[in-house]
């Protein structure tokens, strides 16, 4: 029997959930979805890798031809996760990993209902706010969209609350380990790992979002 499975992992950008998505893949075969954006490419970002950076008519293109498992506008650009990879891996048996933001997260689980939702919160506000803008001294982003982006971000946290599993990225060994165990236990079923759950996280999430 095919036991694929679909998780979709959401953060406010900024968060370093990219550097916990790494090391879950150094221990498992999971196939990480590449997302086509027309965002512009920040430093050090391929084409291919990172994104397919496409036109904003290359992506309606897609969206045309019905392209994406789901795709969204965020902070004034589309981001999509095309369909054929996706589909292609789950069916010959191999996991499939989602990093993208809560209007996509929950496009996919209305389509797909064994799809699997984690929520990574950022130890709190300060926190993201002083790593947008240590990314932003690379990145050239302007203060405004280091703010839009915080405004996004806080929106974004409001939705944790409808997760399956909440976990807090503050220290790094600590976050890989819950990340690991997380998807450990989503694999075998998703019984009995309730530290993680929603319910259980609702006072962090409260708290990040109190001092929002
Ligand atoms: P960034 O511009 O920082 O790379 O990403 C901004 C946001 O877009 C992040 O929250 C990221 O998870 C989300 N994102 C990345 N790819 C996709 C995608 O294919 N679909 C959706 N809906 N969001 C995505």
């Amino acid at each position: 029997m095919n036991n694929a499975k679909l998780f979709i992992i959401s953060a406010p950008s900024g968060c370093g959930k990219g550097t916990l998505i790494k090391e879950l893949m150094k221990q498992f075969d999971v196939f990480l979805s590449i997302s086509c954006t027309t965002r512009k490419p920040r430093e050090g970002e391929i084409d291919g890798k990172d994104y397919n950076f496409l036109t904003v008519e290359a992506f309606e293109e897609l969206i045309k031809n019905d392209g994406f498992l789901e795709y969204a506008k965020f902070s004034s650009n589309y981001y999509g996760t095309p369909k054929a990879a996706v589909d292609e891996n789950l069916d010959s048996g191999r996991d499939v990993l989602l990093e993208i933001e809560p209007q996509g997260a929950f496009q996919v689980k209305q389509k797909c209902k064994d799809a699997v939702m984690l929520f990574i919160l950022p130890p709190s506000i300060d926190s993201l706010n002083r790593r947008l803008h240590r990314r932003a001294e690379q990145s050239g982003e302007t203060e405004e969209m280091i703010q839009k982006r915080l405004a996004t971000a806080k929106g974004d946290i409001e939705r944790a609350y409808e997760y399956d599993y909440v976990m807090i990225n503050g220290d790094l060994d600590l976050a890989i380990s819950d990340l690991k165990k997380i998807f450990i236990n989503a694999k075998n079923g998703g019984e009995g790992l309730n530290d993680f759950s929603a319910k259980n996280m609702k006072d962090r999430i409260d708290e990040v979002l109190k001092n929002a």
